[in-house]
C-alpha cells in the first residue's frame, strides 16, 4: 500500500496542491482522473521523486520514502512520449533499469525475456524503436518500467500518442499486463472512459485537491458534487 499523506505543493507562490491525502491499495488500478492544470501530473512526479513535496509524507507500506531520492525508490514510469532510447535496441532498453542496479547477466536475460514475453514484444527485441509502431514502442516502455518489479506503476497519459483504435486495444492490454503481474499502478488521465474502464478507483481532482475517491460505478451513479458530474458527463 502507498500512502500520501497532507501532502502540499507551491511552485513559487502558486500553491498547485492543497493538503492532499490518498491511500493506493496494493494491487489496485487507481485513476488520477481531471481537467488540465488540476495538479495530476504534479502528484505522480511527487510520487517518483522527481518533484521534492513542500510539506506532507510519503509512505511505501510501512517505509517512508519522502526524503529518498527517486533512483532509490523503486518505481516504474510511463510517460505520454514513451522516452525509449533512440540508440538501443528493445532488449536494450528494457534491460537499462536493470544494469544500471547491476544485476548479473543471467538475471538481466532472464527478466527481460519474461517481461517481453508477458507484454507481447518478445520477437521484436533486436529491432530499434525507431523501427516500431506506436503501440509496440508503448509496450517496450511498460516492459522497461516493469522489469524491475517496482512497488508501484505510475502511467501519464500514455494513450495520448495513440490514435483511437489503438488506444482502444491498448486500455485493455495495460489492463491485463496490471492485473496479471498483480502491480500497484497509478494512471493520470483527464480522459473519464478511460478512468472508468481501466481502473478500480478513481480519484478525480479539481485544483489541486481530491473532489472524489470511489468505485467507476459508484462515481457515476452518485456523483458527489456538481463539479463531479459535469466532468463525469460532458466528454472534452
Ligand atoms: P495536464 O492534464 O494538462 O497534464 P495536470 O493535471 O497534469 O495537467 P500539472 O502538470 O500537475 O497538471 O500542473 C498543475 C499546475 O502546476 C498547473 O497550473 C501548472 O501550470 C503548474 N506547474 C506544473 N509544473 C510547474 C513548474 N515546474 N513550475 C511552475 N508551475 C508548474
Ligand atoms: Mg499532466
Amino acid at each position: 500500500r502507498i500512502s500520501i499523506e497532507n501532502f502540499t505543493k507551491a511552485f513559487g507562490t502558486t500553491t498547485v496542491i492543497k493538503d492532499m491525502s490518498l491511500e493506493i491499495n496494493s494491487g489496485e488500478m487507481l485513476a488520477l482522473l481531471g481537467p488540465s492544470g488540476c495538479g495530476k501530473s504534479t502528484t505522480l512526479f511527487a510520487i517518483c521523486g522527481i518533484h521534492r513535496m513542500n510539506s506532507g509524507r510519503l509512505l511505501f507500506g510501512e517505509r517512508d520514502v519522502t526524503r529518498i531520492s527517486s533512483q532509490q525508490r523503486n518505481v516504474g514510469v510511463v510517460f505520454q512520449n514513451y522516452a525509449l532510447y533512440p540508440h538501443m535496441n528493445v532488449f536494450d532498453n528494457i534491460a537499462f533499469p536493470l544494469k544500471v542496479r547491476r544485476d548479473t547477466r543471467a538475471d538481466i536475460e532472464r527478466k527481460v525475456k519474461d517481461i517481453a514475453d508477458l507484454v507481447h514484444i518478445g520477437e521484436l527485441l533486436h529491432r530499434k524503436p525507431a523501427e516500431l509502431s506506436g503501440g509496440q514502442q508503448q509496450r517496450v516502455a511498460l516492459a522497461r518500467a516493469l522489469v524491475r518489479e517496482p512497488d508501484i506503476l505510475l502511467l501519464d497519459e500514455p494513450l495520448a500518442n495513440l490514435d483511437a483504435k489503438l488506444r482502444l486495444e491498448m486500455r485493455s492490454e495495460i489492463r491485463r499486463i496490471q492485473q496479471q503481474t498483480g502491480i500497484t499502478a497509478v494512471l493520470v488521465t483527464h480522459d473519464q472512459v478511460e478512468a472508468m474502464s481501466m481502473c478500480d478507483r478513481i480519484a478525480i481532482m479539481d485544483q489541486g485537491k481530491i473532489m472524489q475517491l470511489s468505485s467507476p460505478k459508484e462515481m457515476y451513479e452518485d456523483p458527489s458534487s456538481d463539479f463531479v458530474a459535469g466532468f463525469l458527463g460532458n466528454p472534452p
